[in-house]
């Protein structure tokens, strides 16, 4: 089944609409989409309704910022409610104080002798709540300070480099519970992408299970072979449903395109073979 359920709108830190994101999704063959913006569920009506006028399942998604042992982990949620009213109102608490944030990183950038990206990354923001480093990024690639949005995580945004602001984002307990309580599936987000000890990230999967989180990516954009490889061993270490999607935020930017995945290991339980009843199918 090509399953993608992880990319982002312009409602978050993508470039294409909800709309455009259905037709290219349905373009590239995918067979089961989700659009999962960042702590963000304003484009799932757009989303679903795209899909289904296309004939594509649609299953709703957010991806959740969290602090989890001094990093930032992300948390998906998959089939959920996206009216639920504690999942709306726990996002938005995550979304507040992105703004504060963003002028902090201008701050930063402009003693490094960039001036001016508070208003640079704004001319790139879809939602003026939700300002995000790929934003600051878009912004330094225009000004040709960096090449590309990797050079730019490379030299500036991140940890100890000129433009990071240190962020307290939601509780990790919190975000499973408002997605798990809004009847979806937690999944934890690329799990190679977090530069844990073994014992931080022994915690991070056994205390997301202990809260309710029931599944993990394996199979996306931002793992390579043998990293998908772990995280499937992971899986089935921690008895998790295994997750699959392209994290596709640009056709300029991005390395994986929408439905351009590899299979998920065969012995691995699909995350969508749960949510079955959660599944918009059109008519
Ligand atoms: P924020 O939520 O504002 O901290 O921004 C996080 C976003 O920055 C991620 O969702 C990615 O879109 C982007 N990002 C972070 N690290 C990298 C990287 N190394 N290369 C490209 N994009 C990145
Ligand atoms: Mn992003
Ligand atoms: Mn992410
Ligand atoms: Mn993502």
């Amino acid at each position: 089944m090509n399953a993608d359920l992880h990319c982002h709108s312009c409602v978050s830190d993508g470039t294409l609409t909800p709309e455009a994101l259905a037709q290219r999704a349905k373009d590239r063959g995918v067979e089961l989409w989700a659009l999962t913006d960042h702590d963000e569920i304003g484009g799932q009506h757009r989303a679903r309704d795209a899909a289904l006028t296309l004939g594509l399942p649609y299953l709703t998604g957010t991806e959740i910022s969290v602090s989890f042992c001094g990093q930032t982990v992300h948390i998906v949620g998959l089939g959920f409610d996206p009216d639920n009213e504690a999942l709306k109102r726990g996002l938005a608490a995550t979304r507040g104080g992105r703004r504060e944030r963003a002028l902090e990183m201008a701050d930063s950038l402009a003693k490094a002798g960039i001036p001016g990206s508070f208003e640079g990354a704004l001319k790139y923001v879809g939602n003026p709540d939700l300002i995000s480093r790929t934003h600051f990024a878009r912004y330094l690639v225009e000004t040709g300070v960096c090449a590309d949005t990797s050079e730019v995580f490379r030299r500036f945004l991140t940890e100890g480099k000129p433009g990071f602001v240190p962020h307290r984002w939601a509780g990790l307990r919190d975000a499973v519970h408002w997605i798990t309580e809004a009847g979806g599936m937690a999944v934890i987000a690329h799990p190679a992408r977090y530069k844990f000890t073994a014992n931080e990230e022994h915690a991070l999967f056994s205390e997301f299970k202990s809260h309710g989180g029931r599944g993990v990516e394996v199979i996306t954009g931002s793992h390579s072979a043998a990293e998908a490889v772990r995280y499937a061993e992971a899986a089935l270490e921690y008895g998790l449903a295994a997750s699959r999607g392209s994290d596709f935020h640009s056709p300029d930017e991005s390395h994986t395109d929408l439905g351009a995945l590899p299979e998920l290991p065969g012995n691995l339980t699909p995350v969508w073979e749960a949510l079955q009843d959660r599944i918009q199918r059109p008519a």
